[in-house]
């Protein structure tokens, strides 16, 4: 018998494809892909691709073999491998329909001798020295068949920031030289730079989940069970280190959900939980399985689940993590259901 699970992720497939939509209309006539990395942001990758396919993505991206090879894919939509094929991941490679984006020079020479003639990306470094061939190395590329080129902003979420220009101009330079099917550089804030950050292909991941750029839907909805119902009486405190003490007899909810869960302890004594209309204050530090929220005029009983606020832009503002770490931060202890 499977326990009950007492957390729900709710993913709204709905405001996903529509996200989608979103993110290719602003690419133009760019092909629009989606990055399903780390399982689809923490939202669970077989869905999302799924839910994306549906709608006329094909393109996909995850980082390693391993995803790859946990995903399922429809017939006519292309998967490719952001980190390449690394030592003793070629067999893995050559056996699987994926496509690695091969990104060092060692790379390049190690996919020519396995498979020669056989297609493969390429990533090129303009500026953000992660991973990526350096301009000076694109010599090893002659020859190779190459399906699509790609680069990566590092500052696509500051606007004005001159590096958006620089890198979109030595991407254009390589693309003029380097012989290749298609060429991609925008993540989701680049698709809003722009159309000369658009290129053929775009690779968004946070906008499609419902962060880092505006306009899109929220697609995450957490819910968590109220365990136990009390009245703290007045000068009393809540959680460790007492750092919350009730000003009035207060009623409190504590409820099963933490941040081994992925609710950020930055949001002790300042995320919020809603009550049927009403939104509850959550009280307190946040401990790693349970926290209060103060529930006082509110209708709670035991056993209620009670939504959280869990809004990307003002939930990493007021906890300090990112947007992606809030995502992909969620934890197991979840029953996802898609809808
Ligand atoms: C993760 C990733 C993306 C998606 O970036 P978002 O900021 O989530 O839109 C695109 N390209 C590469 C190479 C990535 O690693």
């Amino acid at each position: 018998m499977t326990p009950p699970a007492n957390l729900r992720l709710t993913i709204d497939t709905a405001a996903l494809a529509e996200n989608w939509r979103r993110l290719a209309r602003a690419g133009g006539s760019a092909a629009c892909g989606a990055a399903v990395k780390a399982d689809g942001y923490g939202l669970g990758a077989d869905a999302v691709v799924a839910a994306l396919a549906g709608v006329g993505c094909r393109d996909f991206f995850v980082a390693t073999w391993a995803e790859a090879a946990a995903l399922r894919v429809p017939a006519g939509a292309r998967l490719a491998v952001l980190h390449g094929v690394q030592d003793g991941e070629m067999r893995m490679a050559l056996a699987s329909p994926a496509v690695p984006v091969l990104c060092t020079p060692r790379q390049v020479a190690a996919w020519r001798e396995a498979s020669p003639g056989r297609a493969c990306d390429v990533m090129i470094d303009t500026g953000m020295n992660r991973l990526g061939l350096a301009p000076a190395d694109l010599g090893v590329l002659d020859g190779l068949a190459i399906d699509t080129l790609h680069s990566h902003l590092a500052c696509a979420d500051a606007p004005g920031d001159p590096m958006n220009a620089a890198q979109s101009g030595a991407f254009r330079a390589v693309v003029a030289r380097v012989p290749a099917r298609r060429a991609s550089l925008a993540n989701s804030a680049g698709i809003m730079l722009g159309p000369d950050f658009a290129f053929d292909l775009t690779r968004p991941g946070i906008g499609l989940y419902g962060g880092g750029v505006a306009g899109v839907a929220a697609v995450a909805g957490l819910e968590a069970r109220v365990i136990q119902v009390r009245d703290v009486t007045a000068g009393a405190s809540v959680g460790y280190g007492a750092t919350w003490t009730a000003p009035r007899p207060t009623r409190t909810a504590v409820l099963n959900i933490g941040y081994a869960d992925g609710y950020p302890r930055g949001l002790s004594n300042r995320g919020t939980v809603h009550a049927g209309g009403a939104a509850c204050p959550v009280v307190g530090r946040v401990s790693m399985d349970l926290m209060a929220v103060d529930v006082t005029g509110a209708d709670v009983a035991e056993g209620d689940w009670l939504r959280l606020d869990f809004d990307l832009p003002t939930a990493a503002a007021a906890s300090g993590h990112s947007q992606y770490e809030l995502l992909t931060g969620l934890g197991h202890r979840y029953s996802r259901r898609y809808q």
